[in-house]
């Protein structure tokens, strides 16, 4: 490669400092193009069906998946997260970080270019935009004609249709928290709680200021992502590339003469697909999301004037420096983020697989510690507090591990019943005679066991308090 060529290549993983920024003063207009990464970004948005339809699931009688805010629990089908497993949601928080910053590191910004939320809803209000309002051309000629009958309609009309999509949005988002079909009825008849109204208006505002409005310009200024991404990548990252060494020195189309000239026939496309206005061509940019759409466009080219393609293609810097990429278990990056994720993800299942059904805790009064009774026998009082995690009501019998001396006083009240997904406080006395005590405290293990499944059983040691 020519020193000059050499520089370009070094130049173009500099993030460019002359990179060309639209301030949100123009909007862009991406042309659509068919090809291969576009189809992997409408499956990446068919995934997005599952968004809209998820709350309208039932599992026996109720919604699948529920966050009941009101009673502090989560319903995931037959499983149900209670306060108390929340830790299992802090091991899938950092299982999803690490996912990401194992897939950035491998394939550049993956999450930002198919499956963000911002991404995919702007996709479809551009998308709305061309079928209403025409291509780029057709799209910028309306912007600047004078406001028309005809111009009205159309900018009416697509409005229109981007504050259905933002409702929707809306109301999807609030039916993960409220039963959706309750939801429905309470919108539709007015009668929703101000909170109800208040998330909505907020996911309308947001999603047709974002996806319609801002577009490009909220991964630009608001993501924080998009500042991060650079720590994450390294000369191993494969991510759209422009193949500087093949493609310069550019120039239109090879004609007699010119074979001294780059694959690269400066039409432009590439940049007139990007949705976030980058010329790829000048190195890599904080504004390239790594979409693909340039590959597709440079692709569809390549064809026409008869050259291979990939002259803009996924690669690595190595492999752009002529040097043999590491197998994914040798990059340090990826291999302590596999790890972590290993980790997580066996929390997370060591957790869902060892949920109690019962979950007990026991607190013994402190005011007083104990009394004694006219008879000089003392006494102990313990609240206990039992949440029963299954979908059925329960028949529990409380015990204590039998330690000599010490009884339960109140037996009577050592049979409970325990409502599903309720907790019951409920009040323990226990007695014993001083002279079978030789310590001040003695230990005692407590037990609930369901009287029709002896599986459920529950145990939680605590201690009888005596003067002596
Ligand atoms: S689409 Fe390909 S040929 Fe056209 S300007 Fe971009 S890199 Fe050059
Ligand atoms: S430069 Fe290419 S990959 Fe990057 S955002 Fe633009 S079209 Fe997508």
């Amino acid at each position: 490669m020519s020193e000059n060529k050499q520089d370009k290549v070094d130049d173009i993983y500099t993030e460019a400092t002359h990179w060309h920024v639209n301030t949100g003063d123009e909007t862009i207009h991406a042309k659509r193009i068919t090809g291969r990464f576009r189809t992997y970004k409408w499956y990446a948005s068919a995934l997005y069906i599952l968004f809209f339809i998820t709350p309208y699931f039932r599992w026996e009688d109720s919604q699948a998946i529920l966050f009941d805010i009101p009673h502090r629990q989560f319903h995931f089908w037959a499983l149900t997260i209670w306060p108390q497993d929340v830790w299992m949601l802090s091991l899938v928080l950092i299982l999803l970080a690490i996912t990401l910053f194992a897939v950035t590191a491998v394939a550049g910004r993956i999450w930002c270019g198919y499956f963000c939320f911002q991404t995919i809803w702007t996709d479809w209000f551009t998308w709305l935009e061309d079928k209403i309002e025409g291509n780029p051309i057709q799209r910028r000629k309306l912007d600047n004609a004078p406001w028309t009958a005809h111009k009205i309609k159309l900018k009416v009309f697509k409005h229109s249709l981007w504050l259905l999509i933002s409702i929707l949005t809306g109301v999807t988002f609030a039916a993960y928290f409220a039963d959706v079909y309750e939801l429905w009825h309470s919108y539709l008849t007015f009668d929703a709680p101000l909170i109800a109204w208040a998330v909505l208006a907020a996911f309308v505002f947001f999603t047709y200021v974002f996806a319609g409005l801002m577009r490009e310009q909220v991964c630009f200024w608001l993501c924080p992502y998009a500042r991060i991404q650079s720590v994450m990548v390294d000369k191993d990252t494969e991510m759209p590339t422009y193949d500087v060494s093949r493609g310069e020195p550019r120039g239109k189309l090879r004609g007699k003469g010119s074979d001294s000239r780059g694959d690269c026939i400066d039409c432009h496309l590439c940049v007139g697909v990007c949705p976030t206005g980058v010329d790829i061509r000048e190195g890599m940019s904080e504004g390239c999301i790594t979409c693909g759409m340039c590959i597709d466009a440079c692709d569809s080219i390549m064809d026409k004037v008869g050259r291979p393609k990939g002259l803009i293609r996924y690669a690595s810097r190595k492999e752009m420096d002529g040097e043999v990429l590491p197998a994914l278990f040798k990059r340090p990056r990826v291999v302590t983020y596999s790890i972590v994720l290993f980790l997580a993800m066996a929390g997370i299942i060591y957790g869902l697989t060892h949920i109690p059904p019962v979950e007990l805790s026991i607190v013994h009064e402190r005011q007083p510690l104990f009394i004694q009774m006219s008879d000089g026998s003392i006494k102990n009082k313990y609240t206990i507090k039992a949440v029963n995690k299954t979908a059925k009501d329960l028949h529990m019998h409380v015990s204590i591990a039998t330690i000599k001396g010490i009884k339960i006083a109140n037996a009577s009240s050592a049979d409970i019943i325990l409502k599903s997904d309720k907790i019951i406080p409920l009040h323990i006395f226990l007695t014993a005679r001083p002279e079978s005590l030789k310590e001040k405290q003695t230990p005692v293990r407590f037990i609930l066991e369901s009287m029709e499944s002896p599986t459920i059983r529950v145990e939680y040691e605590s201690v009888f308090i005596s003067g002596r």
